[in-house]
């Protein structure tokens, strides 16, 4: 079976833990795309570790594998690797040899850019949004400007990083392309170093990390494609998600990738033909990290309630997310596109103390009523969502609730995942009721989760 793990909202649903659950005994857990801007954390066994780059899946003893649609930051998962492995993980992985790399004029680039669109989105129709900057937020981490390298023709490869002639004569024609941009269309003077300097440095320390990481490289696409010939199980692990895809979310505030179902065969090279099962993942409400629209945005006591308890700050960021209520019109697109036919909603632990829930299940845009979410930007900031209320549940044991089973579950919080279920024509085949691999609650025995 080849399993997705998709995202439906913006990115933090808990992916990690539900991919993590559903690596157990899969051959291969694979990243289809992202880079280091993208995070995921598992608790289990009394301990929490974190993912960066590395796909989560790695924890169950499944191979780990980055597909070529992946960009590589090759210093930072150098020093993840030895992390992990210190923190006593041993980690099998694969990582394509055509994974585009990551290099510090790329980092210096997406500063200096993120700034400039934030000026340039905050003056134009964008305005209204809760940062007030208009920015993407970007993690910063050179994604977004690797890709445009990429799409250029002016990228290089990790393979590239293994032919060191070829590299100082690609990296002596892009530094002082790279050093322009930063000093005279973005005004940010980049040092003393000589361009020379700054190549031989690129080449010697870009080199050393390619040989580090040669050992792993391999064409990926075929090691896959022998994988399932053997009829072997694997997982592709959604980073970021829906709302963030290049083509489908929120268009400025997405991401530079395909983070759908899509991006799958892409970022493997995988034949659309193949089948695939999509599994979604969603919060039991809305969260946003950086600008970007977020109808119905909550403040005041009950935002402090969500971020406070769901510890809605990011993994790699450790940015204060923003919140809201479940934006069922949003997710359903979600579930739609991606063709979803079972999902998990996490964090319902979360909500637990309010004495009432909400649910958005449309929204006021001039003067009218509408079930689709806005594509105009300006609509998106100025819509008002149509809200439902539901009854909250009081606080409870969960890991106890997990361990007693879906008829444990507060009976108001069940009511609430059926709306949601009748709301998004979708199966919610678990629960998560808190962080650890062992807070789901199984709701169906029949889904992907309970087969694991
Ligand atoms: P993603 O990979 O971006 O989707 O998000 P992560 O997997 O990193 O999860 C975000 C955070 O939520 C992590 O700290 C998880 O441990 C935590 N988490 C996951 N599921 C639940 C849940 O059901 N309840 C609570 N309270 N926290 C959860």
């Amino acid at each position: 079976m080849d399993l997705v793990i998709v995202g439906c909202q913006a990115g933090d649903e808990g992916k990690g833990k539900i991919t993590d659950l559903v690596s157990e005994g899969a051959y291969a857990v694979v990243r289809y795309q992202a880079g280091p801007n993208t995070g995921h954390t598992v608790v289990a066994d009394g301990g929490e570790h974190r993912f960066v780059q590395v796909p989560a899946g790695v924890l169950r003893g499944a191979v780990g594998v980055l597909g070529g649609g992946c960009v590589v930051d090759p210093r930072s998962l150098l020093t993840e690797l030895a992390d992990l492995r210190d923190g006593g993980l041993d980690i099998d992985l694969r990582i394509s040899e055509s994974a585009h790399v990551i290099f510090p004029y790329h980092i210096a680039q997406d500063i200096a850019q993120d700034d400039w669109r934030g000026a340039e989105l905050a003056t134009s129709a964008a305005t209204g949004f809760a940062d007030g900057t208009g920015r993407i937020g970007t993690t910063r981490r050179g994604v977004g400007p690797c890709r445009e390298d990429k799409v250029a023709r002016i990228g290089l490869r990790l393979v590239d990083l293994l032919d060191a002639d070829l590299l100082a004569a690609r990296l002596s024609r892009i530094v002082p392309l790279k050093r322009a941009l930063l000093e005279r269309v973005f005004g940010r003077p980049d040092g003393a170093e000589p361009v020379t300097a700054e190549v031989d440095r690129l080449v010697e320390e870009y080199g050393a990390a390619g040989r580090a990481l040669e050992p792993y490289l391999c064409d990926t696409s075929t090691w896959l494609r022998r994988a399932r010939a053997e009829g072997k199980y694997l997982v592709y692990e959604g980073s970021q998600s829906f709302g963030l895809d290049l083509e489908q979310g929120t268009y400025p505030y997405v991401t530079s990738g395909f983070t759908g179902a899509a991006g799958v065969t892409v970022g493997t090279g995988t034949s659309p033909a193949q089948r695939f099962t999509v599994l979604g993942v969603a919060k039991a409400y809305m969260v946003q990290v950086g600008g970007g629209p977020l109808v119905g945005e909550l403040t005041g006591a009950t935002a402090e309630h969500l971020v406070s308890r769901g510890r809605e700050w990011g993994t790699v960021t450790g940015r204060r997310r923003r919140v809201g209520w479940f934006d069922a019109p949003m997710v359903r697109r979600a579930i739609a596109v991606e063709g979803i036919t079972e999902l998990v909603l996490t964090n319902l632990d979360v909500l637990a103390g309010l004495d009432e829930v909400q649910v958005i299940t449309g929204y006021r845009v001039g003067g009218r009523t509408v079930d689709a979410y806005p594509v105009r930007l300006r609509d998106a900031a100025a819509a008002t969502p149509v809200l439902e209320r539901l009854p909250g549940w009081p606080e409870q044991d969960w890991t106890e609730v997990a361990h007693r089973g879906a008829a444990a579950l507060p009976a108001a919080a069940r009511r609430y995942i059926d709306r949601l279920a009748a709301l998004l024509d979708v199966e919610i085949i678990a629960a998560g009721v808190g962080p650890d691999r062992r807070d789901t609650v199984p709701l169906s025995e029949t889904s992907l989760l309970s087969e694991k």
